[in-house]
């Protein structure tokens, strides 16, 4: 028998429980305000991640702290909301009740609001060998890598083994893949030559893979033109329509027959729902996504609702669901909060409409390509809508101001200071070198 969480009475409140603390259930928590609801959030952290800037974690761009904020820091004043830090594991629907790795729990609303990770269309063996950006442990990871795969390759006589170390692979040729290649390629240019003037930079090989027939597809054709003449310039080598097989032993083989000889393969190369089980199986959709109606309600269930990447809602403009980014999960959070106020007053739910803002994706510095409905721009006018607009998304004043004074910072000095290989250990525990 599973301990049940302790939680306070909720009176005559209506119990809403949301699993994950990311754009979709962190909205839709903050907006839940009042007194009609008990809000309970859990989340697996304890923090809420800004994930598009995770990238430059991984590159030594920024602290992960400025795109971390705590849920216990953000809900200070909220009376309402409960945060629990734990892992769903099961919904048992027939008893409105959710399993977690702390106990059981009791809702009268369940928001399923689990986000994505890394997906490795079967091959696991490309799941333990590469290196995936989903988390901030992961962007650490990747750091950390990154560093040490210069610190080995000035190690070592053996050339074989050096130009292996300094060459990075991104499979995955979507908005994060550009982004980590060009900062890879700054890096080359910009930094690496002074940290490590004994090595030879030219050495170094930047190579961005995609299966498809061009890069960034969700862009338009003429931007994905363009992005691809800005890498080639910045010397990162391109292939497209072109699989990944296999990588072991540092060899990664690819479907044309090539291979590449590499110690850092990065995998941003797509994504699978983390829907939680327990549900039939009817209801989990493409990537594992929660097939949901308009009103984000998980198909058969009037009180669990799904939402954002782990949401796959079907309407005639979206036919495949919305595309798994932040602005879908935003919007139909602050829908859901309306609907669940009218679902409490008898009153009939609004149908969920997406307001397509645009995209927009960064190449490197001064220069990143910004698509709206009818307007497109690129180069630097892009670059800084880019950065005001990721500035002003992020929670937290202190941590805008800290991504602000480390943005500038690097600009001005091309330098941005963070270089550290910090590994966690328990006490008494040897960290591997
Ligand atoms: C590297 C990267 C770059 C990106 N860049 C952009 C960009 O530039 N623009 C853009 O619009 N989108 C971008 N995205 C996509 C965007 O981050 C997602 O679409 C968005 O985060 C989806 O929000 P969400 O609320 O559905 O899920 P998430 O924000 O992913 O949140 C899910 C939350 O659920 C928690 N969780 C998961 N499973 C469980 C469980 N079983 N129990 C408890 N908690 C759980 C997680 O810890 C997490 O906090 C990027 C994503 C990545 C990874």
């Amino acid at each position: 028998m599973m301990n049940v969480i302790d939680i306070p009475d909720k009176g005559t409140k209506k119990r809403i429980v949301i699993v994950g603390g990311g754009f979709g259930g962190l909205k839709l928590a903050r907006k839940l305000k009042g007194d009609d609801f008990q809000v309970i959030l859990l989340d697996k952290n304890n923090y809420h991640l800004f994930q598009p800037l995770l990238y430059q974690v991984a590159t030594a761009g920024i602290e992960p702290s400025a795109i971390s904020f705590p849920f216990r820091k953000i809900f200070h004043k909220r009376t309402n909301v409960h945060i629990r830090i734990c892992e769903a594991l099961r919904v048992i629907a027939e008893e409105n009740t959710l399993e977690t790795s702390i106990g059981t729990l009791s809702y009268d609303y369940l928001v399923i609001a689990t986000g994505c990770d890394t997906n490795y269309f079967g091959n696991t063996e490309l799941g333990l060998r590469t290196l995936s950006l989903k988390t901030t442990s992961e962007a650490l990871y990747n750091r950390n890598q990154i560093l040490e795969s210069f610190e080995k390759a000035q190690n070592t006589n053996d050339l074989a083994m050096r130009s292996a170390l300094m060459t990075f692979v991104i499979v995955g040729g979507g908005a994060t893949g550009i982004e980590l290649s060009g900062a890879l390629a700054e890096m080359r240019k910009f930094i690496l030559p002074h940290d490590y003037p004994d090595l030879d930079m030219t050495q170094m090989r930047i190579v961005l893979i995609d299966a498809g027939s061009r890069l960034l597809a969700a862009f338009s054709e003429q931007s994905s033109e363009e992005v691809r003449t800005y890498l080639d310039k910045k010397g990162v080598e391109i292939k497209v329509n072109c699989k990944v097989e296999t990588y072991k032993d540092h060899l990664l083989t690819l479907g044309d027959g090539s291979s590449i000889s590499v110690a850092n393969v990065f995998w941003v190369a797509g994504v699978r729902a983390n829907s939680i089980s327990g549900l039939p199986p009817e209801v989990y959709g493409p990537g594992n996504r929660l097939r949901v109606d308009p009103y984000n309600s998980v198909c058969g269930f009037k009180n669990i609702f799904a939402l954002g990447d782990t949401a796959f809602m079907v309407s005639p403009d979206y036919p495949n669901g919305h595309p798994q980014v932040v602005q879908p999960a935003i919007q139909q959070a602050k829908l859901l909060v309306d609907n669940l106020s009218r679902l409490n007053q008898n009153l009939p739910m609004k149908s969920f409409l997406y307001h397509n803002k645009g995209s927009m994706a960064t190449i490197g510095r001064n220069n990143a390509i910004v698509e709206m409905k009818r307007i497109r721009f690129v180069g630097f006018p892009a670059w800084a809508v880019w950065l005001f607009i990721h500035l002003m998304s992020i929670v937290g004043v202190k941590n805008r101001l800290f991504i602000f004074l480390d943005w500038m910072w690097s600009y001005f000095t091309y330098d941005p200071s963070l270089r550290l290989i910090i590994k966690p250990a328990k006490k008494g525990q040897q960290v591997e070198t």
